[in-house]
């Protein structure tokens, strides 16, 4: 370990802790999709002994333990480094942002995702060149089997193409891609990214990513100055939510128990419970998804029936009918200082009338304790955003929309929904 832990205000990790309303917030850094059931059982304990109890499990597929002090950090990092989950330094963990296929390397697909996530972290912590991409940055690897990230936001994807090569996509560009050897993706990527870091420094680092630079220069120039070259590509977001992942599923010749926590928010005693249901009726590994539920590896769908039935008995969720997928929900008060009313303790009033509107994606309402709307980028059907005087109601759009109805008590919020779900006018 280097150094020691700073204190900062935004995007957590282990080094770069960030404080929130229950302590610090830090990041187990996972590269790559694949858990074992040891490196989830140890950060279960790891949350225990240095933190809350709380993790939570984020929509870039990483776990963050919550309620972390100033006198335990300095263990809970140590452990995370036994386990292999703690980026060599600060540099190197502040662009190591890497989201890969859940299934890589388990179901057919394109290339091993996982394998090239490795690849790439190796890179990013050589390239001195990569250590000025800004710390949002997101690199995207899927594999273009049964599990897609098409709905995922990136800046830079590798995905599955036709005639054995690969595409690398430009965030927001949805109908174009460079077309590359699949030997030389990683390569082509790496030099977008360069490509990236050269023109933001030119333009005084005023893009925050990639979409921003687009917007500002065009996809064209970026991919020239990367010695690629643009053809078109169709859009690829078809799939919903990564298809069906909920319960016990089998995909080809592998079959895997999904299960989720509210939120994404899990007990350490849950965590520790789905690490045994790996070990024991499971292959002993786990997969991280960004739709905040774990995948775990069985030999065959029995085993994950067994799975499921015992994650039930956790309260877990099992199924995509489940009404409490049916809102999304940022942590709110008190957790988060900017917040301006409690979120979480609304759900379980909200979820049932939320399932009435739910949209494609399966979600129905978005509550969100202030306009930044971090839970969710996306237009909801319901969106709900706390205000000074309660909450304003805004329809089929997002937390910094035009608000419908504004300043409602939630009792008045209930009644409206309500009425709403009935097709009563108010
Ligand atoms: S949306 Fe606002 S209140 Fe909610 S977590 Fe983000 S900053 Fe905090």
């Amino acid at each position: 370990m280097q150094r020691g832990p700073e204190i900062k205000g935004w995007c957590p990790g282990a080094f770069a802790p960030m404080p929130s309303g229950d302590g610090l917030l830090i990041r187990a850094k996972a590269v790559g999709s694949r858990l074992t059931a040891t490196q989830a059982r140890e950060i279960a304990r790891i949350a225990e002994d240095c933190g809350n109890g709380l993790i939570d499990l984020s929509q870039r597929a990483q776990l963050q333990l919550r309620g972390i002090s100033e006198s335990t950090i300095a263990e809970a990092l140590r452990r995370l480094e036994a386990i292999g989950m703690l980026a060599p330094n600060v540099d190197v963990e502040r662009v190591t942002n890497v989201i890969a296929s859940p299934l890589a390397g388990l179901a057919p697909g394109a290339f091993d995702a996982n394998a090239m996530a490795a690849e790439l972290a190796i890179a990013l912590r050589r390239d001195a060149t990569l250590r000025a991409l800004p710390p949002k940055f997101l690199f995207l690897l899927d594999d273009g089997g049964a599990l897609s990230l098409a709905e995922v936001d990136a800046d830079i994807r590798i995905e599955a193409a036709t005639n054995g090569e690969l595409a690398i996509r430009i965030a927001d560009v949805p109908d174009r891609a460079a077309f590359v050897a699949a030997d030389e993706a990683l390569d082509a990527a790496l030099r977008l990214a360069r490509a990236f870091v050269e023109l933001r420094e030119h333009h005084a680092n005023q893009f925050r990513r990639i979409r921003t630079l687009v917007e500002a220069l065009g996809a064209q120039v970026l991919a020239r100055a990367a010695g690629l070259e643009l053809r078109a590509f169709g859009d690829t977001h078809t799939a919903a939510r990564g298809a069906q992942i909920f319960g016990a599923q089998r995909c080809g010749s592998i079959a895997f128990a999904g299960v989720g926590a509210p939120f994404g928010r899990w007990r350490a005693e849950e965590l520790a419970a789905v690490a045994d249901f790996a070990q024991g009726a499971g292959t002993g590994e786990l997969r991280l998804t960004p739709w905040r539920a774990l995948l775990i590896v069985t030999p065959d769908v029995e085993a994950a029936q067994k799975i499921v039935a015992q994650a039930q008995d956790h309260d877990l969720i099992t199924s995509a009918n489940d009404m409490r997928l049916a809102v999304v929900a940022c942590p709110g008060a008190p957790e988060c200082p900017q917040a301006l009313a409690e979120t979480r303790a609304h759900v379980m009033d909200l979820a049932p009338l939320a399932q009435k509107f739910v949209g494609a994606d399966g979600v129905g309402l978005h509550l969100s304790g202030c306009a930044k709307g971090c839970a969710r980028q996306n237009a909801s059907p319901i969106t709900l955003l706390a205000c000074a005087e309660g909450f304003d109601l805004i329809e089929n759009g997002g937390a910094d929309s035009a608000p419908h109805l504004k300043s409602l008590t939630f009792e008045a919020v209930l009644r409206e929904l309500s009425a709403r779900a009935s097709g009563r006018p108010q």
